[in-house]
């Protein structure tokens, strides 16, 4: 039975950007990784964020067409580093609600279960408000479900962060910055049908519809573009800061390997 499920730091820093991108509706992707130990241990490695198919506020859902879609990704990846990965889960947002999976979410868990015992489902709640609390916070939790009778309930799954999957850093680091990309193309798809519904000539609705589609892509330079940018900047600074240091070290290792040999010799 399941036990534990690592995920990737990577992987969390592009779910949660992808949570955090709508206050208004939740949002889902699919989690891609590597079953171990007979089935007890999962390890996540990278995401599939999924576009919304309708946007509903309380609700997601996968189409076979994605789902064939992200393990063929899984299977590219598999390919590219040499390990059996395949679509291990899917995730989800809850904004400003409980972490805790609801009926609807047990009812999905078990489906996939049903398919593939290790299955995991992850919820990020976020933009959480207490009167504690200064800012806004992020609960994460896995689960998968089992029947109690008649019903679902949630069993708990432990999930560790760990930062020791680094070859797929590159790909992790791609899917983050086509987030923005995604989240315009949901805009746009939304403008269309919008427009669709109307009539061609009405120049109020149509003034209305160009109006929050501009708003809508503002938002996500506004909230995700941006920060990103800043976030990505920022971790290049240290990242050169490191290879300089890493660099010395390393100088400073050769000259005293070189004098050891030289004494030896
Ligand atoms: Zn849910």
């Amino acid at each position: 039975m399941l036990q534990k499920v690592q995920l990737s730091t990577d992987v969390t820093l592009v779910c949660t950007q992808h949570a955090l991108s709508t206050e208004k509706e939740e949002i889902m992707g699919l989690l891609i990784g590597e079953v171990h130990n007979d089935g007890t241990l999962v390890s996540i490695v990278s995401s599939v964020i999924l576009r919304r198919l309708d946007k509903k506020p309380d609700r997601v859902e996968i189409s076979e067409e994605q789902l064939v879609q992200a393990t063929l990704r899984a299977e590219e990846l598999a390919t590219e580093v040499g390990r059996p990965l395949r679509v291990v889960g899917w995730y989800h947002s809850h904004p400003h609600i409980t972490v805790w999976p609801s009926h609807v979410d047990l009812a999905t868990q078990s489906m996939y279960q049903r398919m593939d015992p290790t299955f995991v489902g992850i919820i990020f709640a976020v933009f959480l408000t207490d009167q504690s609390a200064k800012a806004p916070s992020i609960q994460i939790t896995c689960f998968q479900s089992f029947n109690e009778g008649s019903t679902q309930s949630r069993r708990e799954i432990e999930l560790e962060l760990t930062s020791n999957n680094k070859s797929l850093t590159l790909n992790n680091f791609e899917i983050l910055t086509q987030l923005p990309t995604i989240l315009k193309e949901e805009e746009d798809e939304a403008y269309k049908n919008d427009v669709g519904d109307n009539e061609v000539d009405d120049i109020i609705n149509k003034q209305h519809n160009v109006a929050v589609r501009t708003i809508a892509i503002g938002h996500i330079v506004e909230k995700i573009s941006r920060p990103m940018l800043e976030t990505l900047v920022a971790r290049n600074t240290i990242n050169n800061i490191r290879l300089k240091a890493l660099k010395k070290k390393h100088q400073e290792l050769m000259s005293k390997l070189e004098n050891t040999t030289n004494i030896q010799s």
